[in-house]
C-alpha cells in the first residue's frame, strides 16, 4: 500500500516505520508528513507522542480517533517549510490536508509549528499562515 502521506513510497518504509518506533522523524517536515498517515491509519497515539510533551494531557485521543474514523483521507501537500532541518530545533510546516466526512470535502491548510527536544521532533501548534 502507498504511504497516506504522498511520498509514493510503500507505508512500510515510509511514515509505517515512524509510526512503529523504529526510527524517528528526522526533520520537522518528515514529522508532519507521518503525522497525517496516523490519521488515515487511526494511530492516534502517534499524534498524542508527537505533540509537545507539556500538551499531551490536554490532548483529546478518543475525538481524534472519531474524526480519524469518521473521515476519508484525500491527501497531503506539503507547501513550505522554513527551518526544521536535522540541525535546527525549531521549524514550521505549511500544508493543505485534503479529507472527507460525511460527504463534505475539507481543505485545512495549515501552518504548524514544530521544535525539537531529546533529538525529537514535536509538533506544538498552529500558527498564522
Ligand atoms: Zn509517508
Amino acid at each position: 500500500m502507498t504511504c497516506p502521506c504522498g511520498s509514493n513510497q510503500s507505508y512500510e518504509t515510509c511514515c509505517g516505520v515512524f509510526h512503529s518506533g523504529q526510527q524517528t522523524a528526522p526533520t520537522a517536515e518528515a514529522l508532519m508528513r507521518s503525522r497525517y498517515p496516523a490519521f488515515a491509519k487511526h494511530k492516534t497515539s502517534y499524534l498524542k507522542d508527537t505533540t509537545w510533551p507539556a500538551y499531551q494531557k490536554h490532548f483529546d485521543e478518543a475525538g481524534y480517533l472519531t474524526r480519524a474514523k469518521d473521515s476519508i483521507w484525500l491527501g497531503l501537500d506539503i507547501e513550505a517549510t522554513e527551518d526544521g532541518i536535522a540541525t535546527d530545533t525549531k521549524g514550521t510546516v505549511t500544508f493543505t490536508a485534503k479529507s472527507m466526512l460525511n460527504g463534505v470535502l475539507n481543505e485545512q491548510r495549515e501552518k504548524n509549528f514544530f521544535k525539537k527536544k531529546s533529538g525529537h521532533w514535536y509538533y506544538v501548534k498552529a500558527v498564522e499562515s
